[in-house]
C-alpha cells in the first residue's frame, strides 16, 4: 500500500507534471531571468498597483507560467486514482516527486519507462528511494534491454554507485504493445510513438477515466487510417498529453526529429472527437516569451480552423496538476 500524496483528493484521476520540458532541462540564464524580473515589476506598476500588499493580488491577476515560466525539468509524469499512483518516465522531473516522497512514507514505485532517450531517463539515478532499504521500485516496458539500461545508469565512472550496491529492491517487468498491462491496479496499453528510436505512448485507464499519454511524437500519422492499430491510444481519452516541441512553420527544417506541434495535437482531437489536450515536451531553446509566443501561435491557428471543437486546451507547467 503506497501513501497519498497530497495532490490527491477525489477517485477518479488525477495526473501531475513533474517535469514538462523536451530534450534537456533548460532554465534562462542569471541575465535573462533578472530580465523576466524587471518586465513583471514593470507590469506590476501598470497594472495600476504600488504597494507590496498587493503583490498576492498582482499574482493571482495572472497565471502561474507567465509569472514563473512552464518549467525547466525534463519529462515525469504521475497519474493516480487516488490510492495508489504510477510515473511514466524518469526524466530530471522525477527528482522532485522524490524529493516529496522522501518524508510521506511512500515505499514502493511504479515507473513506465517510454523509451531511453536522456531526456526520459536522467533523473533516475537522482531518484533517491532507489538507494533506501525496505523500498521497491517496478519498472515497467516494452523494451527487452530495459534492465541492462538501468543498470547501466548505475555504474562507475558516471555515477558513483553501483546497481548492486541500491538499497531498495528493483524488479523489472515488461509490458505488450497493443495490449492491456495491468500496472499497480492500472490498466496500462502501450502504443507506437512517430520517434526516430522506438518509443511507445501509454494509454492509462482507471475509474472509467483515460488519460492518453503521448510524447515524443511526431505525430506524423493524424487519422484514424493512418494509425492503425495505434489509434487505440486515442479513443474516447479524457486527456491527451501531446508533444508539441516545435511549431508547424518549423517541421519542414525539423522533419524526422521526432516532436510534434500543437496543430497536430488539434487534428488529433478533431478526428477522434476528444475534449481536453495539453501540450509538452516544450522546445529547451525556447524562453519563456517564447513560448508564449508559441501559444499566440496556437491560439490563432486553433481560432482559425477548430474553435469549433470547443476544446479544453493548454500548454503543460511543471508542478500542475489535472483531475479527470
Ligand atoms: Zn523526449
Ligand atoms: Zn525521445
Amino acid at each position: 500500500m503506497t501513501s497519498i500524496p497530497q495532490w490527491f483528493t477525489l477517485k477518479g484521476m488525477n495526473v501531475k507534471f513533474w517535469g514538462v520540458r523536451g530534450s534537456i532541462p533548460h532554465s534562462l540564464d542569471t541575465q535573462n531571468w533578472v530580465l523576466h524580473i524587471e518586465k513583471i515589476m514593470a507590469d506590476f506598476f501598470k497594472s495600476g498597483y504600488s504597494k507590496s500588499e498587493q503583490i498576492q493580488q498582482f499574482i493571482k491577476s495572472k497565471s502561474l507560467a507567465e509569472i514563473g515560466g512552464f518549467g525547466t525539468a525534463t519529462t515525469c509524469v504521475e497519474v493516480s486514482d487516488g490510492d495508489n499512483s504510477i510515473l511514466i518516465d524518469g526524466g530530471s522531473g522525477i527528482k522532485s516527486k522524490s524529493d516529496q516522497s522522501d518524508y510521506k512514507g511512500q515505499k514502493e514505485f511504479h515507473i513506465l519507462i517510454s523509451h531511453f532517450h536522456f531526456d526520459h531517463i536522467m533523473g533516475l539515478p537522482f531518484f533517491t528511494p532507489h538507494f533506501m532499504k525496505g523500498y521497491t521500485i517496478h519498472y515497467y516496458s516494452v523494451h527487452p534491454e530495459t534492465e541492462d539500461i538501468i543498470r547501466s545508469l548505475f555504474k562507475k565512472p558516471t555515477f558513483p554507485v553501483a546497481f548492486e550496491g541500491l538499497g531498495a529492491e528493483i524488479k523489472f517487468h515488461s509490458l505488450k504493445a497493443h495490449e492491456k498491462n495491468q500496472v499497480n491496479g492500472f490498466t496500462v496499453t502501450p502504443y507506437k510513438m512517430d520517434h526516430p528510436d522506438l518509443c511507445f505512448g501509454f494509454r492509462v485507464e482507471k475509474n472509467n477515466k483515460v488519460y492518453a499519454h503521448a510524447v515524443d511524437n511526431e505525430a506524423v500519422r493524424l487519422t484514424k487510417g493512418a494509425l492503425g492499430v495505434d489509434a487505440g491510444l486515442y479513443e474516447n481519452a479524457d486527456l491527451v498529453y501531446f508533444d508539441a516541441q516545435y511549431e508547424e512553420a518549423d517541421m519542414q527544417a525539423k522533419k524526422g526529429w521526432g516532436h510534434g506541434t500543437c496543430d497536430r495535437g488539434f487534428e488529433i482531437c478533431s478526428n477522434f472527437g476528444l475534449k481536453q489536450i495539453l501540450f509538452a515536451h516544450h522546445d529547451p531553446a525556447f524562453s519563456i516569451e517564447d513560448s508564449w509566443g508559441q501559444k499566440k501561435k496556437a491560439s490563432q491557428a486553433y481560432e482559425k480552423k477548430y474553435s469549433h471543437l470547443n476544446l479544453k486546451w493548454d500548454f503543460a507547467y511543471e508542478g500542475q496538476t489535472v483531475k479527470l
